[in-house]
């Protein structure tokens, strides 16, 4: 609760501007429950002149101040009742308007911040964290508490006003009558709150026995083949009368309560009406009170009912968003476990000479998957990392990205640690072509030009074509211009492939990584990719997580990976001849080439 109103505070100028028109709100409450005096004892004339003389009204400043007589009341009070309602309705827009900017304005910077935390995450929290549970604090919490800081809130600070205004007016008028009202008037609102709580309940067990027929239903529906190869029906068939008796039954109770709740009130507040009624006739009869003033009273109580309705209905909207704003400072608390150092300074341009020195690693503490690597590959090398399966290849790969730190150990590129440069500028000078493709939903040419919004086209189209992909991408519909739906959708495999070797091509970086598909493309797709490769392997430190043949053999250092270890590293020949895991990985991978070592 003071978490949202802190929340609410932050917007300073809407919510001094909804308070201040709240407040008019009031006032215009106020003298709308003053007017029913003049209009009971002036304009119909049923006070006789001798009555109680009037206190505390505010209507009187206003005679005073507009110099009307009090014969002249009857003809302006029907004026001022419209201006006191025409006022009343315009504050109320205003304070209500104000409150949804408030709430629009919160939700709008929450989920900006959350977004750009999310997306700042490294990606060991994107590991545990699932889609669907992100998406839903994105979008449902949020929009909860803007219904929160929208509705409850201005209800709330609105609600409380106009109360506050019908309090003062009633005890104005008569402190002893106010005083007896509230000894009585809990009379109504006790009942009035055990019926809801009834209510509530009821409702809920009424929710939970519809979910079991669901489920009945369900189950039988999709299961009735087994159903029937059981012969189960005349069982499902009890089951399911069962489960609908309990409905009915619990409807029956919801029935009673909500059935008698109105009447039960209206009775209670009958009672409590006659009470007052008798208490206020007697005042009148002994001058204590005008009719006129007995009446705005009156009207003051009945006015009453609607801001404590609200604000148990405010009550209930804070009490669901509440959760919803833990739920969402759960997020904003987690810090990227990667981030720049406090001194991080920018990576110079880089030449490629990338080391490991005896790098440690584990996802999970006490799991390692990386031991005491060890190894250098310099400028303009290709390096193939080789392994069985979860030997930790692409482990190695993600933690020159830096989306991983070592635990011990250190990277270096040119001799400078990767943990005292800046995450852009390291980012920035790897290109990652990776067997997950992501390409997203937008054109062609800003897929290639991803992150380099500005590149000049005849550079995309240069890129495009040293990657294999002009030629398809001409036959698009709008070539360059051709959306190409959600994850790319619209492309064959080897299309989306090649379109994202363009990609690395136009960002021209000085360190690639390419992760090489495993699943067999057909031979003109694979010549293509093959040729695009080619290119944008050239000039530049390559990794590649190597599955073919030809690639492992062109590679200037080959690095087999072993359960977390570098277990050997040379090029093909020397490795073939060693007769170690790597001939054995070989002949196993490429039985049809099977040589013997020279
Ligand atoms: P593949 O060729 O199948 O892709 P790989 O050699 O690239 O395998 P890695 O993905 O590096 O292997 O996995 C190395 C080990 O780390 C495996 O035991 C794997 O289960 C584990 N691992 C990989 N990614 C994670 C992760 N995000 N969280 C926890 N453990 C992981």
């Amino acid at each position: 609760m003071f978490a949202l109103l802190k929340l609410t505070l932050r917007e300073k100028k809407w919510v001094t501007l909804a308070l201040a028109s709240t407040l008019f709100v009031a006032l215009f409450t106020y003298v709308f429950v003053d007017l029913v005096q003049p209009i009971i004892d002036d304009m119909l004339r049923l006070a006789p002149q001798s009555a109680a003389p009037a206190t505390g009204r505010a209507l009187d400043i206003l005679w005073n101040f507009l110099s009307i007589s009090r014969q002249d009341i009857r003809s302006a009070l029907p004026f001022v009742l419209v201006i006191v309602i025409f006022g009343k309705g315009l504050f109320t827009f205003f304070s209500s308007l104000c409150m949804k900017v408030v709430g629009n304005k919160i939700v709008k910077t929450m989920r900006d911040d959350l977004y750009a935390h999310i997306l700042h995450q490294s990606s060991a929290y994107f590991d545990q964290a699932t889609t669907g549970d992100l998406m839903s604090r994105l979008t449902n919490d949020v929009e909860r508490i803007r219904d929160a800081v929208s509705s409850a809130m201005s209800d709330i600070i609105e609600e409380a006003f106009i109360l506050l205004a019908l309090l003062v007016g009633m005890f104005v008028k008569d402190w002893a009558l106010a005083l007896m009202a509230f000894v009585v008037m809990p009379l109504a609102v006790v009942p009035l709150a055990a019926f809801s709580r009834q209510l509530k309940r009821t409702g809920r067990q009424s929710q939970l026995k519809m979910s079991e027929i669901y489920n009945i239903l369900h189950e039988t529906i999709t299961g009735n083949r087994i159903v029937k190869a059981f012969t189960m029906e005349a069982f499902e068939l009890r089951k399911f009368l069962k489960a609908t008796a309990k409905y009915y039954r619990i409807n029956i109770r919801l029935s009673w309560i909500s059935s008698l709740s109105s009447p039960f009130m209206e009775f209670i507040g009958g009672v409590v009406g006659a009470f007052i009624l008798y208490i206020g006739a007697n005042r009148i009869a002994q001058n204590h009170i005008s009719p006129g003033d007995f009446g705005a009273f009156a009207t003051a109580i009945f006015m009453m009912f609607q801001p404590i309705k609200r604000l148990s209905r405010a009550n209930n909207v804070i009490q669901q968003a509440v959760p919803c704003l833990d739920r969402i400072r759960e997020i904003l608390e987690i810090p990227p476990l990667v981030q720049d150092k406090p001194h991080a300074y920018p990576l110079p341009p880089a030449q490629g000479r990338v080391r490991f020195e005896k790098v440690g690693f584990s996802y999970h503490p006490g799991r390692p998957v990386i031991f005491d690597v060890d190894f250098e590959v310099l400028p303009r090398q290709t390096a193939a990392l080789v392994g069985l399966s979860g030997a930790g290849k692409s482990t190695l790969i993600n933690l020159l990205a830096r989306f991983y730190e070592p635990n011990t150990g250190r990277i270096t590129i040119d001799g400078i640690d990767i943990t005292d440069v800046t995450l852009h500028s390291l980012r920035s000078q790897i290109g990652l072509v990776s067997q997950d493709i992501v390409l997203f939903n937008d054109t062609v040419r800003n897929n290639i030009a991803y992150g380099l919004e500005d590149t000049p086209h005849g550079r995309i189209v240069e890129a495009a074509k040293a990657a294999e992909c002009h030629r398809f991408i001409m036959e698009l519909p709008q070539g360059y211009d051709t959306p190409i739906g959600e994850r790319g959708g619209q492309l064959s495999r080897g299309q989306r492939q090649r379109l994202a070797i363009a990609r690395a091509l136009l960002k021209n970086p000085p360190i690639l990584v390419l992760d090489e598909a495993t699943s067999a493309l057909d031979s003109e797709s694979e010549r293509l990719i093959q040729s695009a490769l080619a290119a944008v392997m050239r000039n530049r430190t390559t990794f590649v997580v190597a599955h073919r043949l030809s690639t492992i053999r062109s590679a200037d250092r080959i690095l087999v990976v072993d359960k977390g270890r570098i277990a050997e590293s040379g090029s093909h020949d020397e490795l073939m001849r060693k007769g170690g895991i790597y001939r054995k990985l070989h002949d196993l991978q490429f039985p049809e080439d099977q040589e013997s070592p020279r």
